[in-house]
């Protein structure tokens, strides 16, 4: 493929795999991201899949995937808070913040502009343009959205933009290691589960903000999912400044009064450890659960990689896999064909396929316990 310009929405993973590879061959890519200063120190842990080690080969980087936790075994909990099963499938969670940190760090200087919201997207006969929250725009070969749930590049390329609410809510939590009480010392170095009916809990080490390892450097990572009616997800994400927030409530929002409930549910339904772990997080915050399936990814100049494209359940774990394996996919389209329209179309044909059925498979597992 003869050299593009290329704008990318949206610079979390997805958006930052593609520009490196794509940059990589020799592509004039610039990443567009809206948040002030990044988002270094904002993820916690993830679970490594095979298309993220090969991203990381390919630009570099796969001793990121060295820099994790070990967790030795699964743990079952039951009802009575006793563990019904362990299973020993050791599993490593990888530092997100570590992650993106270093991915960054490979892209070309200059060519990541935080501060910079896109805030509409046109198509033209032989381009697409951006417009930023400046009032600027700017035209490309090809724009990318990499913007994730709330993707307004989405809207460039199917009608249907809704994400839909899957009826649960993640409340998450994510402390020093050394905050968690003795009585919850069963989770640390383990991958423990609580599932019942109406009830999935989970936790697991992480490492800490900037990939330490050492036993005292590590965070704990809880996930509480919980049914929300769909009349009551408005309160749910109202913050105690009393600003209504549209997929999540974050860090710092939740009143003192809802996390005293939080903790009060949790030692009535939850097995003890869990329980702590929960006591222990002073500001939990809350992810809601939605889904969204692209009916296109591509139309003439303009392609949808990443969550844009699908929002993916977090209990596959793997939403930073499939933004890898879009952005290996779109990279060896463009390698394979001189014709833009055809590698886009063959990008679409591939990943239309893998998004639905990891997206199915989301479904699948939360329709299991919720
Ligand atoms: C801060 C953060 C922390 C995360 N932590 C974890 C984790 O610990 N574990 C895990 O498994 N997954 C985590 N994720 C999710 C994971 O990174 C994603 O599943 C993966 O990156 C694929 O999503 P994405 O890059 O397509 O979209 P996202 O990760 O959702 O990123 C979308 C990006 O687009 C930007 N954006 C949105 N709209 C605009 C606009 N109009 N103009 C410019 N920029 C825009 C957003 O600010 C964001 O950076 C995290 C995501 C974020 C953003």
């Amino acid at each position: 493929m003869r050299p593009l310009k290329i704008g990318i929405v949206g610079g979390s993973l997805a958006g930052l795999f593609s520009a490196i590879l794509l940059q990589m061959d020799g592509h004039d890519v610039t990443v567009y991201e809206r948040s002030a200063r990044g988002l270094a120190g904002r993820g916690a842990g993830l679970v490594g899949q095979s298309d993220l080690f090969k991203v990381l080969r390919a630009i570099g980087c796969e001793h990121v995937a060295r820099i994790g936790v070990v967790a030795r075994e699964r743990i079952y909990f039951d009802e009575n808070g006793d563990v019904a099963e362990r299973i020993a499938t050791p599993q490593t969670q990888i530092s997100w913040d570590y992650l993106y940190s270093t991915v960054a760090s490979k892209l070309h200087p200059q060519t990541y502009i935080v501060d910079n919201a896109v805030t509409g997207v046109e198509q033209q006969d032989k381009r697409a343009s951006l417009t930023f929250s400046d009032g600027r725009s700017e035209s490309f070969d090809l724009v990318l959205g990499a913007d994730g749930l709330a993707s307004i590049v989405r809207g460039a390329v199917n009608q249907d933009t809704t994400n839909r609410f899957a009826g649960y809510v993640a409340w998450r939590g994510l402390i020093p290691e050394g905050d968690l009480p003795v009585g919850a010392s069963i989770l640390l170095d383990r991958f423990a589960f609580y599932i019942t009916r109406g009830i999935q809990v989970l936790g697991y080490l992480v490492p800490g903000p900037n990939g330490e390892m050492e036993p005292g450097s590590r965070r704990y990572n809880w996930v509480w999912y919980r049914p929300v009616p769909m009349s009551d997800l408005a309160d749910v994400f109202t913050g105690k400044s009393g600003k209504l927030y549209e997929y999540s409530l974050p860090k710092g929002e939740l009143s003192s009064d809802r996390r005293m409930a939080l903790v009060e549910d949790a030692k009535a339904v939850l097995p003890l450890p869990f329980a702590l772990a929960i006591e222990a997080e002073p500001h939990p915050f809350i992810q809601g659960i939605f889904d969204y399936t692209s009916k296109r990814l591509v139309s003439k100049h303009v392609a949808l990689i990443g969550d844009a494209a699908f929002v993916v359940r977090p209990h596959t774990a793997m939403g930073v896999a499939k933004a890898a394996g879009d952005a290996l996919a779109l990279r060896a389209a463009f390698a394979r064909s001189e014709n833009l329209e055809v590698a886009l179309a063959e990008y679409e044909r591939e990943r239309l396929a893998v998004g639905n059925e990891i997206a199915l498979y989301g479904q699948r597992l939360g329709a299991r316990a919720l």
